[in-house]
């Protein structure tokens, strides 16, 4: 079994990626973007409750989110492995993600961080928006505070996994399958 953290600020490809490692790895993909756009569209009790926040580009409440990993976790926990991808995004969920994990004796095995500068990002993004119809990729005020997000409560978990000797980083910008044959060599390696 393999799990992996894909990481990186919004637009750096983590969602490109991890469909080109689940097709190599056969892993379980878990995108709380996208269960939380999905609960969104269902209008349940949840998509309610996150939905203000995800419209204003701000985290949602970690309790939410962690709470929606234990349910997916614990559906497949028979596989090859999971890759996260936009999960954790706070320490606090970084660090309940480990004991979750740890409750089940299994571990994540490697972080790689996509990094991409903040002009690529927002450019990325745009574009994003213009063809996915995703309204908070639409609003250059929205992909701004997200990034803001994303540098204040995401960006200290790259030290919370070095410190546990999981940390890759991998540039970001490049071709897909540049970038994927790097991954692809971190992973095989594990
Ligand atoms: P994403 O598709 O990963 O860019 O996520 C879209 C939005 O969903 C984010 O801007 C947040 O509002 C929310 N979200 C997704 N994942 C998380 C998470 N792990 N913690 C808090 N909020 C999240």
């Amino acid at each position: 079994m393999k799990n992996i953290v894909i990481f990186g600020p919004p637009g750096a490809g983590k969602g490109t990626q991890a469909e080109k490692i689940i097709a190599d790895f056969k892993l379980i993909h878990i995108s709380t973007g996208d269960i939380l756009r999905n609960e969104v569209k269902n209008n349940t009790e949840l998509g309610q409750k996150a939905k203000k926040m995800m419209h204003k580009g701000h985290l949602v409440s970690d309790k939410i989110v962690i709470g929606m990993i234990k349910n997916k976790i614990q559906k497949d926990i028979n596989n090859n492995g999971f890759i996260f991808d936009g999960f954790p995004r706070t320490i606090n969920q970084a660090a309940n993600l480990d004991a979750l994990m740890n409750e089940i004796n299994i571990k994540i095995d490697a972080m790689i961080s996509l990094e991409v500068n903040d002009k690529e990002l927002i450019k990325r993004l745009l574009l994003r928006g213009q063809n996915s119809g995703r309204k908070d990729d639409q609003n250059q005020n929205i992909i701004e505070n997200r990034i803001k997000e994303y540098s204040q409560k995401t960006l200290p978990i790259k030290a919370y996994y070095k410190k546990q000797n999981k940390l890759n980083i991998v540039n970001g910008i490049g071709s897909i399958s540049d970038i994927f044959k790097k991954i692809n060599l971190i992973i095989q390696n594990l």
